[in-house]
């Protein structure tokens, strides 16, 4: 399993991560998130030893990940890492680019692993095409097959969805995550998106202000979100009572101490979320018509 020891690192002066440990078991699925700039790339950085640390260790089973200074070749075979910014081979196919590290493979059992690895990432209609020619997110496509190519026992992952659009986000997201299941790849993805986290992730780990803020799984931080900044991973809230309300735990009722007066309405498919002022400050909560602007409304904190 992968050990993270009292991790602190900085690439100048200011601190960047600072006393950080977690674990994460073989096939495991740890979702790590936080605002842009609270260190989520590097942390995956440090873990496939692209830097030294400063302080701290890591360990994936026995073997100790070493930066730059006592590891000449960054990087180790157990161990797979898609950057935000992937470098591909331009001039050369999908096909190529995936099997380009299989040479220890026999022929026909790689180009099988190939042909599994371009349906996970549906790529099949582009097997021939150069890299050059594919788009933003079929490149990351590419670079997530060829990860997966030599089966890593620890899979790092970047943002991996990020370029890809809507339309195939969905399903390439379960096919992609079930394959890692399916072979025990334990998985460390750093994420901004909830759709990366909710319905796969074990554990969730927060990074804020340099450490972690909480590592537990989805269900319970979104139960009791322990901070605004993990309700707010989660979806509009308000303050009430000095309590966290998520916007679908405040209901419009005949009469109550809390009135509002109606802001504005947004279409949100299945409901609308409705913004409305309460002493002087916005609050929001999902109604299944919209709500005409300046109406008063009272709420009511679901129990
Ligand atoms: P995230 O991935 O969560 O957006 P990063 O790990 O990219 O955050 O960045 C964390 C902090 O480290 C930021 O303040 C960023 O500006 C800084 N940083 C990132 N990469 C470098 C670098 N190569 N040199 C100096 N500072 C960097
Ligand atoms: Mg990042």
């Amino acid at each position: 399993m992968l050990k993270v020891q009292n991790l602190s690192f900085k690439y100048e002066k200011d601190a960047v991560l600072e006393h950080i440990s977690f674990e994460a078991k073989q096939g495991e699925h740890v979702a790590i998130i936080g605002e842009s700039g609270s260190g989520k790339s590097t942390l995956l950085k440090l873990l496939y030893g692209e830097y030294d640390l400063d302080e701290g260790r890591i360990f994936w089973k026995d073997q100790e990940i070493l930066g730059p200074k006592f590891n000449l070749v960054v990087g180790y075979d157990f161990m797979k890492y898609v950057a935000q910014e992937f470098d591909l081979m331009p001039y050369t196919s999908v096909e190529e680019n995936i099997s380009k590290h299989l040479s220890r493979f026999f022929p026909k059992e790689a180009q099988q692993r190939v042909n599994d690895l371009i349906q996970v990432v549906e790529l099949e209609a582009f097997a021939q095409t150069k890299v050059k020619k594919l788009s933003g997110g079929q490149k990351q496509r590419v670079a997530l097959a060829r990860a997966l190519a030599k089966q890593p026992e620890i899979l790092l992952l970047d943002e991996p969805f990020s370029h890809i659009d809507n339309f195939k986000k969905q399903s390439l997201r379960r096919k992609v995550f079930r394959y890692l299941k399916e072979h025990n790849i334990t998985c460390i993805v750093a994420t901004h998106s909830k759709e990366d986290v909710l319905g796969f992730a074990d554990r969730m780990l927060v990074l804020h202000n340099h450490t972690i803020l909480a590592n537990k799984p989805p269900k319970d931080l979104f139960e009791t979100p322990e901070s605004h900044l993990i309700a707010a991973f989660f979806g509009e809230f308000n303050i009430i009572d000095n309590n966290i309300v998520y916007a679908h735990q405040l209901k419009v009722v005949a009469e109550s101490k809390i009135q509002a007066t109606v802001k504005a309405s947004y279409y949100k498919c299945r409901f609308y979320l409705i913004e409305a002022i309460l002493n002087g400050e916005s609050v929001f909560f999902e109604h299944n018509t919209s709500l005409k602007k300046e109406a008063t409304i009272y709420l009511e904190v679901e129990k």
